[in-house]
C-alpha cells in the first residue's frame, strides 16, 4: 500500500477519517531510502522523477501541475489549495520501520510542507512561477514518498471505533469484522507487538491480545484467561499474571 492512499481511506465500519497509519515495513528497498540523502541534499528533482512523474505545464505564464495528489491538471493557485487539504492525512502517518524512511516523513512534517503551503492563498501570477521554482522539489518528494514507496506491513488504526486493520504483504485488509480471521490477526499483532502502542494491543477491536502472557521463564506465549496464577504449558513454570 502507499501512504498515499490514506487520503482515500475512511474506516469501513464506522466512516471515521482519517485512520491513523502506522508503517512496520517498507517493501521498498531500504537503499532506495538511503540514497534520499544525498538526492535531497542536491535537490535532485530529475532522480525523483524516474521513479515518479508529475506533469508541469505552462499555460498562458500559468504553472499547471498534475501528479497523484491533485490527480487531474490543476493551476498552481489551486494545486498549493489543495495540498493543505491533505496535511491531517500525513501527521496521521507514523512510521515504525527503523529505516532511513521515518527521518523522511519528519522532515516533510517538519519543513518540507510548511514550506509548500506557506503559499497557499499566493494569487500572483509571476509570483507563483517564482515560488514553484522554490518548492518545485518539495513537491517531488511528497509525491515519491506517498505514492511511489510501497509499505508491505503495517496497520491502520480508527481512533472512533477502535478497530484496527492490517496491511499485509503490500493489502490493506479492511474486511467486516465478522469475517476476519482471528488466529492470523493475532499471530500478526503478536509478531509486530514492539511496534503497536499498548492500548492498541490489549483494547482494539475485533481482536488484541488482552488475554496473552508470555512465561518469564522461557518466553513462551500463550492465550489464556486465567487470573492469579497460571503454568506454561511449555515448561511448566508457575508465575502470576
Ligand atoms: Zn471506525
Ligand atoms: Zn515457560
Amino acid at each position: 500500500m502507499k501512504s498515499g492512499l490514506l487520503s482515500l481511506l475512511a474506516c469501513p465500519i464506522c466512516k471515521y477519517y482519517p485512520l491513523q497509519l502506522k508503517i512496520f515495513k517498507w517493501e521498498t528497498d531500504s537503499d532506495k531510502f538511503n540514497q534520499l540523502e544525498s538526492i535531497i541534499a542536491e535537490k535532485n528533482t530529475e532522480q525523483l522523477n524516474k521513479d515518479i512523474q508529475i506533469k508541469v505545464s505552462k499555460i498562458e505564464n500559468e504553472i499547471r501541475v498534475k501528479d497523484n495528489i491533485s490527480r487531474s491538471e490543476k493551476p498552481i493557485s489551486d494545486y498549493l489549495k489543495g495540498l493543505n487539504n491533505i496535511y491531517d492525512d500525513i501527521l496521521a502517518i507514523e512510521d515504525n520501520s527503523n529505516t532511513k524512511s521515518n527521518e523522511i516523513l519528519d522532515l516533510i512534517k517538519k519543513e518540507l510542507f510548511n514550506k509548500i503551503i506557506e503559499y497557499k492563498n499566493e494569487k500572483n501570477i509571476k509570483d507563483l512561477t517564482k515560488i514553484f521554482e522554490q518548492i518545485k522539489f518539495n513537491i517531488h518528494l511528497l509525491n515519491w514518498y506517498l505514492f511511489y514507496a510501497e509499505i508491505e506491513e503495517g496497520i491502520m488504526i480508527c481512533e472512533k471505533c477502535n478497530r484496527w486493520f492490517p496491511i499485509i504483504e503490500t493489502i490493506p485488509q479492511m474486511l467486516p469484522d465478522e469475517i476476519r480471521k482471528e488466529k492470523p490477526e493475532k499471530e500478526f499483532l503478536k509478531k509486530w507487538k514492539d511496534n503497536i502502542k499498548e492500548e492498541v494491543l490489549l483494547e482494539a477491536i475485533p481482536f488484541n491480545l488482552e488475554n496473552y502472557v508470555i512465561c518469564p521463564q522461557c518466553g513462551h506465549s500463550f492465550e489464556t484467561v486465567e487470573g492469579g496464577e497460571i503454568i506454561c504449558p511449555n515448561c511448566n513454570y508457575i508465575f502470576n499474571r
